[in-house]
């Protein structure tokens, strides 16, 4: 028997193309899954208001991971009980794991950082020409992406280094940086694999599966940068999608990994039909 299916996929350079954020021509693909029962959860670096907008309009619903594993929302009309510990926003049930940006900009400032700052030029201070280029993102999709609630992106100008000499001192702030495919970002401790740990986790979540625990759940985890490490080294399969012009990510694990030929969209969908048990669903 084929087991429940879940993929967590990153969004940028793995769903959807690396600079066109094209996805439309595997929309059949993804609709097919849909009605296969396997599910598919957004997990990304992009904040609520894209993903949300994305999930809309790919007509998924399902829960989706929003900044590189911050929190988990959980649509209401999706779920019969309340998750633990879950906060009641809007029609969404939201599990908050990472810092607040409030919080995130006060430590920056408290704390001595000083000597790092030079290096740094964050995405809120910079011209919307500037925003433009370095996110790709014009008008109404730029705007949706600075609405974020617990990360700060920015562009590093100091080379390798300084980087990690402030990464450990972040670290011991209880704060760290992630690397999207574009820009990097100042956050907490949190990470996609910690949120898809979490989720899978959550009784009210397995219940809308029909099963009692994770185990009964195949994971597949799809991504092409640094910040999608953490879920592509726990899920029982990981897809590497290449990025152009780019080696392909490294992973420490030895079996289940495949390395995407294509780039995204088609690279996503070309790798997951090589997985035996995509294939099982699909023909079911
Ligand atoms: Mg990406």
């Amino acid at each position: 028997m084929v087991k429940n299916v879940i993929i967590f996929t990153d969004l940028d350079g793995t769903l959807l193309n690396f600079k066109t954020f094209e996805y439309k021509i595997i929309m059949p693909f993804i609709e097919n899954l849909n009605k296969k029962g396997v599910r598919i959860i957004p997990s990304s670096s992009k904040c609520f208001l894209e993903i949300e907008h994305i999930v809309k309009e790919i007509g998924l619903k399902t829960p989706f991971i929003v900044e590189n594993g911050s929190a988990i929302y959980i649509p209401k009309e999706t779920i019969s009980q309340i998750p633990t510990n879950a906060i009641d926003e809007n029609k969404y049930w939201v599990l908050e794991l990472g810092t607040e940006r409030e919080t995130i900009n006060k430590k920056i400032r408290q704390n001595d950082f000083k000597d790092y700052m030079r290096f740094i030029l964050f995405l809120k201070n910079m011209t919307k020409l500037q925003q433009s280029y370095y996110t790709g993102l014009k008008s109404d999709a730029l705007s949706r992406s600075l609405d974020r609630r617990y990360s700060e992106p920015f562009i590093w100008m100091g080379n390798n280094e300084h980087l990690s000499e402030f990464k450990k001192s972040l670290n011991e702030e209880g704060l760290s940086i992630f690397s999207g495919a574009r820009l990097k970002h100042l956050t907490g401790l949190n990470s996609k694999g910690d949120a898809m740990r979490e989720l899978l986790a959550q009784p009210s979540f397995l219940q809308t599966m029909s099963v009692d625990s994770s185990e009964d759940i195949t994971t597949i985890a799809c991504g092409d940068s640094e910040n999608d490490l953490s879920m592509l080294e726990i899920a029982d399969y990981a897809i590497v999608l290449r990025l152009p012009g780019r080696n392909p990510l490294k992973l420490k694990r030895k079996s289940n990994f495949f390395n995407s030929i294509k780039v995204a969209p088609d690279g996503w969908k070309e790798t997951l039909l090589e997985l035996d048990l995509i294939k099982k669903k699909l023909d079911r």
